[in-house]
């Protein structure tokens, strides 16, 4: 009698599992945050952008109704908007000072916090793509330049020529910004995307890719390839993708800290979301986060004028926007 109870208890403990807990899933996405206003973008432009947004969390929600992984959401997320010319990621992406295009990517999952990351690649068509490989089939976590092409090749991914990523908006940046001979401005860089996703298994994972920044020198590299600044993920507390101005974001370990902050202060998702951007803005530094939790809760928080986001909840939420007033 005492089995058949105990055999019925689990029974009931492993069906609510499944029907009330561990079905539940929420993706957060970004494409870039910077200086935008309603009165410079038009109507048709900004449906342009949110017809993108849209096809990416279609994608990945039809995913994780199938049961697929966090992380092999977020890498599909992520390439639906590296291949649209409209973000600066992918094709699309921002020219260096030579005029040429050179890409991070970087990946996190929760449940092993596992990562792999990408930086200063010229010819891999979805450096999204290639730092999910890193994490999975190498030993190490972050490769760079013409290794990182090498190994990408080798896992036979996707190589195309450096004009690929050619878009002539990018390149008229570029121009216009030498001209000036300003450092950067925040309009130019606008359009890095990122995921971050609960999945029906109960784990989290984020990944964030990016052009950099428009004249970018010296190889620099920003936030977006290196963990715990642009991009991380922890089962325990949230996943997390960052868009802005990338020394500051490197400075403050700012995806990092909004996990630490949940961890060590309790603060809820978005509540740390919020803390750090006020610490990005004590800096001076402009930019935006996205971030879910394992409760999937998420947070879209950011401190310029907007940032191109949406997400997607199991439970029929769903929200795609612009600007800071919608
Ligand atoms: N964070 C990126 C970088 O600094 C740029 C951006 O998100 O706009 O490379």
């Amino acid at each position: 009698m005492k089995l058949r109870i105990s055999l019925l208890l689990i029974v009931v403990f492993f069906v609510n599992l499944t029907v009330f807990g561990q079905q539940k899933y929420a993706i957060v996405i970004h494409g870039g945050a910077g200086v935008m206003s309603k009165s410079r973008m038009n109507d048709e432009r900004q449906a342009e952008y949110k017809k993108v947004l849209n096809q990416a969390l279609e994608v990945g929600e039809k995913l994780l109704k199938d049961g697929a992984t966090a992380t092999d959401v977020v890498v599909e997320v992520i390439q639906v908007m590296e291949n649209s010319p409209l973000f600066n990621a992918g094709k699309g992406a921002v020219f260096t000072n030579e005029g040429k295009n050179e890409l991070d990517a970087s990946i996190m999952e929760g449940n092993n916090i596992n990562a792999g990351a990408v930086a200063g690649v010229s010819n891999i068509k979805n450096p999204i793509n290639a730092a999910r490989e890193v994490m999975y089939k190498s030993e190490h976590v972050f490769l760079s330049g013409k290794g990182a092409s090498e190994f990408a090749k080798q896992q036979g991914l996707e190589i195309v020529n450096n004009k690929y990523f050619f878009t002539k908006s990018r390149y008229e940046s570029l121009k216009q910004l030498q001209k000036r001979e300003r450092e950067r401005t925040k309009k130019d860089n606008m359009g890095t995307v990122g995921c971050a996703v609960l999945d029906t298994h109960g784990n989290l994972s984020a990944g964030t890719s990016t052009g950099g920044m428009t004249n970018k020198k010296f190889g620099r590299i920003g936030d977006a390839p290196v963990i715990g600044a642009g991009t991380y993920a922890n089962n325990n507390t949230c996943a997390v993708s960052c868009t802005g101005h990338g020394e500051y974001y490197i400075r403050l370990g700012f995806a990092r800290d909004i996990s630490a902050l949940m961890e060590y202060k309790n603060l809820s998702v978005s509540e740390a979301c919020k803390e750090e951007i006020n610490k990005l803005s004590e800096l001076d530094g402009t930019g935006g986060v996205i971030a879910v939790d394992a409760n999937g809760d998420i947070a879209m928080e950011f401190n310029t004028g907007g940032m191109f986001r949406g997400f997607i909840k199991s439970n029929g939420e769903k929200e795609i926007a612009i600007f800071k007033e919608n």
